[in-house]
């Protein structure tokens, strides 16, 4: 059985400065408690706990020391909250989205309302929403969400997508809205890590030697769930979290199996599955073919 790997997968460089920053803080002997998950990956969060750092869900939960801000960002009320409590932040946002922070209040200031093209619940599109005025902005998902707005009624509007995002899948929300406000706009903000992961997991599943595809990540993780749709369109393929998630069952008449991974899936846990799927290869013995000497 080969084994291919896509020609992107795993960590972007958001996540990856975020994971070498709690750890360098962690080793130093920081000790402190992260807001929300740092990345989406349970092994990232038990990795960090053993640590010493760990992850809670409000900033009620800790009295003082410092509290991580994970790379989806935070709403910038957070920061001034975490000071009036006497925590230290230390801030892993990633550039990328407070590139978005930074646009859409501009566009606020400039008279836009703001659409957010994501998921509501979604922590990035929190921070940007959680301290806005309700009337100021909308988030939207779906043709139906767009066509219950009176879009018309704004004198401007400015679109922003999730960094995670896959832009072409939301193409028709966006038109619809066009359609029903000529002075709408749209910031270019899908990250290009998730759409060069996205388009390299597209490509092995599509790859005509590769009879299953393998991706890996987070169960919680919005991008690995989309790298799994991708490939699912076009080959079998498994959501795992790990090597321990892999049933030797699948494999039957398989020849090729394709690897992804998420943008929050540590390199180790790429090189696990790797190293348990040559376990699985049969050996040159058992296909009848002689051992080296
Ligand atoms: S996926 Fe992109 S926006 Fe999100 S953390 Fe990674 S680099 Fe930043």
């Amino acid at each position: 059985m080969q084994i291919k790997r896509a020609a992107k997968y795993g960590f972007c460089s958001g996540v990856r400065v975020a994971d070498i920053k709690v750890k360098r803080f962690a080793k130093a002997g920081g000790r402190g408690a992260i807001l929300g998950q740092v990345v989406h990956n349970e092994r990232v969060v038990d990795e960090m706990a053993c640590l010493g750092v760990s992850t809670v869900k409000s900033m009620d939960e800790i009295e003082q020391g410092v509290i991580v801000f994970s790379a989806h960002g935070v709403p910038p009320s957070f920061h001034e909250q975490a000071k009036r409590r006497g925590l230290e932040v230390l801030d892993t946002t990633c550039r990328f989205v407070y590139d978005i922070h930074k646009e859409s209040q501009a566009a606020l200031a400039s008279g836009a309302h703001l659409v957010f093209i994501g998921e509501p619940a979604h922590r990035e599109v929190v921070g940007y929403t959680h301290d806005l005025d309700l009337a100021s902005y909308h988030v939207v998902k779906t043709v139906d969400d767009a066509k219950a707005v009176d879009w018309a009624r704004y004198p401007a509007i400015r679109i922003f997508y999730q960094t995670t995002l896959n832009a072409e899948e939301y193409e028709n929300v966006v038109r619809l809205i066009e359609a029903t406000n000529p002075n709408t706009s749209r910031a270019d903000t899908i990250c290009y890590a998730t759409k060069e992961n996205q388009d390299a997991a597209r490509a092995l599943a599509t790859d005509p030697e590769v009879d299953l595809v393998l991706v890996i990540g987070g169960k919680h993780s919005a991008n690995t769930r989309h790298l799994h749709d991708i490939c699912a369109r076009h080959r079998p393929s498994h959501l795992i979290q790990g090597a321990g998630d892999i049933d030797p069952a699948w494999f039957d008449g398989v020849e090729c199996v394709g690897i992804t991974a998420g943008a929050s899936t540590p390199d180790y846990v790429i090189d696990e599955v790797d190293a348990r799927l040559q376990e699985l290869r049969p050996s040159a013995a058992a296909e009848g073919g002689s051992l080296p000497q």
